[in-house]
């Protein structure tokens, strides 16, 4: 596969897309269901982008509950969060943050069919190809390069505001400017957004480094359990765990906390492969995949319906956690032989 960025068409399209709504008319924003930092981060900077260009009805929605993880519940422009249930029926433009694939959407899927133009930001390699205009850029490290772009072409100048969102963003999805995607235009991206005068060592200890005492003894009960298979993934390791809602409920904890464990797991030095398997529902599961490198984990994810990107991805299984393991050992098996 090759990796290239937006065709120009693509970036006009998307200028005139916005350019071609109403101050008054509505827009609807959508980001991925269980948002993360770059789903929320990018969509609400982009939101408060075109309410600076005086765009009155700018809706932010994600389906499922609305509940945004602790980290992010402060976010500029949050003001412009509504739950699914409020997102405008018939809006006049849908823009899209950080989704792959339709179903990523959940009820709000419709939205796009229900409104003229849809334009899609994202930067998943596996992204479907949905919507009426695609800012699709696989070598983008987070949704919010994209988001930054197109503000840029609509003529938004940063302010602090949209520069923490687009921070928490790009931060988020590099791993704190760790992972292989952290590129020179990665940290010109950070400079211009630190230069608007935000607080880079307040946002990260806010979004990576701190959490209440039950998730830290929830993460400890949940790291103990861990399983490692040396032999899996043709020799190269994996490493497993999971969680489930009794644990969270044992514990008092939001589900949210459980995304963050995947990183204490990947970190071990044994396995190739690291997986989560986190409780959803009565019989449903999130499963979490990560790579060092050996593996594009995005493959196996894709195989059972989920997607991602080639060293970070997951999927959505049915069954007992010992079966979802399974599955996953025997597909890594069949992958790599
Ligand atoms: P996570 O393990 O939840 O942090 O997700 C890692 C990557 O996999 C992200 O880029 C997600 O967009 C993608 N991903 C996770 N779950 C799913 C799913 N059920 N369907 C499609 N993509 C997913
Ligand atoms: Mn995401
Ligand atoms: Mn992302």
């Amino acid at each position: 596969m090759t990796l290239s960025g937006p065709a120009a068409e693509q970036w006009a399209a998307a200028v005139a897309a916005v350019r071609c709504t109403g101050a008054d008319d509505e827009v609807q924003l959508i980001c991925h269901v269980n948002p993360d930092g770059d789903a929320l981060g990018s969509m609400l900077g982009f939101g408060l982008g075109l309410r600076r260009l005086g765009y009155t009805r700018v809706r932010a929605s994600f389906p499922g509950e609305f509940a945004v993880p602790g980290p992010y519940a402060g976010l500029p422009g949050s003001a412009l969060l509504a739950p699914e249930t409020e997102a405008y029926a018939a809006p006049r433009l849908v823009v899209v943050f950080d989704v792959a694939s339709e179903s990523r959407l959940g009820g709000l899927a419709g939205r796009l069919a229900a409104a003229p133009v849809s334009v899609v930001l994202d930067h998943h390699a596996s992204n479907t190809g949905f919507g009426t205009v695609r800012l699709v850029d696989p070598r983008a490290a987070a949704t919010s390069v994209v988001a930054d772009e197109l503000l840029a072409r609509l003529g938004v100048p940063l302010d602090a505001e949209i520069a923490e969102c687009l921070y928490v963003a790009l931060a988020t999805d590099t791993g704190s400017f760790k992972f292989d995607m952290t590129t020179v235009t990665v940290h010109e991206l950070a400079a211009r957004l630190i230069a608007t005068g935000i607080r880079p060592g307040e946002i990260s200890r806010r979004i990576f480094d701190s959490r209440p005492f039950g998730a830290m003894k929830l993460t400890g009960e949940v790291l103990g359990r861990a399983v490692l298979e040396p032999a899996a993934a043709g020799g190269r390791g994996m490493v497993w765990t999971y969680a489930t809602l009794a644990d969270l409920e044992r514990h008092g904890q939001p589900p949210y906390v459980l995304d963050a464990l995947i990183d204490p797991v990947r970190s071990v030095a044994e396995a190739d492969v690291a997986v989560v398997v986190k409780q959803v529902a009565a019989g449903e599961w999130s499963v979490s995949l990560r790579s060092k490198g050996a593996v594009d984990v995005s493959g196996v994810a894709m195989s059972q319906g989920g997607g991602g990107h080639r060293l970070a991805a997951g999927f959505t299984a049915y069954g007992e956690a010992a079966d979802v393991v399974d599955t996953v050992r025997r597909i890594l098996d069949e992958h790599l032989s």
